[in-house]
């Protein structure tokens, strides 16, 4: 079969489970032939061998069956950085890239600030911020070393060596610390959310998060002030339908200038607030 023909064929089969199906298909026929993507549009009369077809089909068995295509891949790129993913790592979301935004509006260019990513999984957030603020220096931590060791390779490969990664649960890692600026895309699905039939690949610690969703964020609102200096940020992505939600968390807590922004899609996505330094109403 001629690789034009093999593209149409694949594409054709993936657009059942994909919205991007040719682009997929290309993606996938490259790193059977491991060729870069102009190569097909070179060649589109080479054949492929027998071997390679299985080879290929083999990929192809693995997106039909839903697996995200960076698994497959093992990359994805988030803020112009291109990442290493793997199934102990939540593949990143371009939403995610919203909190990294607000991040940098708020941290002045020449700062030299501590700033930590609490649940940072590929690091993708610290490797953006810390690329775009060579002065600041970044924490990150994650309850999962197999999260640790994906970071830890991201971090080496972007050459940041603004960045620290420590494993523990939230907070524990940096207790007694202080920081300018927290994020955090913590798990928010509800523990019975459909939508996570559709992520059976990537990890449930990094996704689900009790009844309502809201355990982690509960967690981060009551312990993150404790690890900020007066006036210090906090940044939280949540679900589209959590904004409400996670203010009264937040409020309940003793946060103030609570302000949350919507994605690109237009969805309520992150809601930031500060610390002015007392201690939460009992
Ligand atoms: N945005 C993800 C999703 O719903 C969830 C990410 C998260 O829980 N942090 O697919």
């Amino acid at each position: 079969m001629r690789l034009d023909a093999a593209i149409a064929d694949a594409a054709e089969r993936l657009s059942r489970v994909s919205d991007s199906a040719r682009l997929d298909a290309e993606i996938l026929l490259c790193q059977t032939i491991d060729m870069p993507r102009s190569y097909l549009f070179a060649h589109p009369e080479d054949v492929l061998d027998e071997l390679t077809r299985d080879r290929f089909e083999t990929l192809m068995l693995r997106r039909l069956n839903g697996e995200p295509m960076s698994y497959i891949t093992g990359t994805r790129e988030f803020w112009s950085h291109e990442l290493l993913v793997s199934p102990a790592t939540l593949v990143p979301r371009p939403e995610t890239e919203l909190l990294v935004e607000l991040a940098l509006r708020e941290i002045p260019r020449n700062a030299e600030w501590q700033i930590l990513d609490l649940g940072t999984g590929s690091g993708a957030v610290a490797i953006a911020i810390a690329g775009e603020r060579l002065m600041c220096k970044i924490t990150a931590t994650d309850i999962s070393p197999d999260a640790l060791a994906v970071a830890r390779e991201n971090v080496r490969h972007a050459q940041m060596s603004n960045i620290t990664l420590l494993e523990g649960s939230w907070i524990a890692p940096v207790a007694g610390s202080k920081f300018e600026l927290i994020v955090s895309n913590p798990p928010y699905v509800r523990d019975d959310d459909e939508a996570l039939k559709n992520l059976g690949y990537e990890p449930l610690s990094a996704l689900a998060a009790g009844k309502d969703g809201l355990r982690d964020i509960r967690t981060l609102a009551s312990g993150a002030g404790g690890i900020l200096v007066p006036g210090g940020w906090l940044m939280l992505e949540h679900g589209a339908d959590q904004a409400k939600d996670v203010a009264a968390i937040l409020q309940a807590s003793g946060w103030s200038g609570i302000a949350c922004h919507n994605d690109l899609a237009g969805k309520p996505r992150v809601t930031v607030a500060r610390w002015d330094g007392k201690q939460a109403p009992s």
